[in-house]
């Protein structure tokens, strides 16, 4: 008879044991894929990953870590001319062109979607509710708020941590169906198994992270990551 599988394939209980995981090396250079090299960016990262951070500590340092990844993701966004009149003399200057969605995941992408809306105040936030089954990891969504009449240049989702890339990969799908014209995924740390999944679904998006750790331990946790991202943001241990 054969073994009973979850359906990423790994054992009942433990749901990564005994499934191949690519090498950091071989994701490094996939196509659309931003891998923060700012320093500011790796000094923050390591006193979130710290142990003795704590909840209010943690969810402060997501948000200025959301708000660097929000200024790299938005640099190429497209601009329209704007007249203004400054204090001397009126002048052409530029705004942007159409609006720009951010949907966190719930719950951990909150911190996230706060950071964007410090950057750009006028984002749209449409949450989206995807839980991760424990057994199978596969993402089960419980609670959608996007609108039905959709007018954005780009839509951002956003969620700290791109582990089996489950998540990911059905929020991508759900903001497809909406017609946005460019979709982006924001993340905080990466494993390489859950890039090279998203990446190979959804090759037409960028994929903007802060940095790419080294694998997915059996229970399908990032390694050496920073624990629970939603538990470490909310206190809820
Ligand atoms: N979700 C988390 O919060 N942490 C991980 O390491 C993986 C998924």
């Amino acid at each position: 008879m054969a073994e009973t599988t979850t359906q990423s394939g790994g054992k009942p209980g433990l749901p990564m044991q005994g499934i191949a995981q690519p090498a950091r090396e071989e994701v490094l250079n996939l196509p659309r894929v931003h891998i923060s090299t700012h320093p500011v960016m790796a000094h923050k990262m390591t006193a979130l990953r710290d142990i003795n951070t704590q909840p209010p500590e943690f969810y402060r340092l997501v948000k200025e870590i959301g708000a660097l990844l929000a200024y790299e993701a938005t640099a190429s966004l497209a601009l329209e001319p704007y007249p203004v009149e400054t204090p001397l003399k009126p002048m052409v200057g530029q705004r942007l062109a159409g609006g720009i969605g951010v949907t966190p995941i719930l719950r951990a992408g909150l911190g996230l979607a706060e950071a964007f809306r410090e950057v750009i105040p006028d984002v749209q936030v449409w949450h989206l509710g995807l839980r991760r089954d424990e057994q199978t990891l596969q993402a089960m969504e419980y609670y959608n708020r996007l609108p039905h009449k959709v007018d954005l240049q780009v839509a951002y989702a956003v969620d700290p941590m791109l582990a089996t890339g489950g998540s990911a990969i059905d929020a991508i799908n759900v903001l497809k169906r909406r017609g946005i014209p460019r979709l982006s995924y924001v993340g905080i740390i990466a494993a390489p198994y859950g890039l090279l999944k998203l990446s190979q679904t959804h090759p037409d998006i960028d994929i903007y992270i802060a940095a790419l750790d080294d694998s997915l331990n059996d229970m399908g946790y990032i390694v050496p990551g920073l624990g629970d991202a939603g538990d470490r943001q909310f206190g809820t241990f």
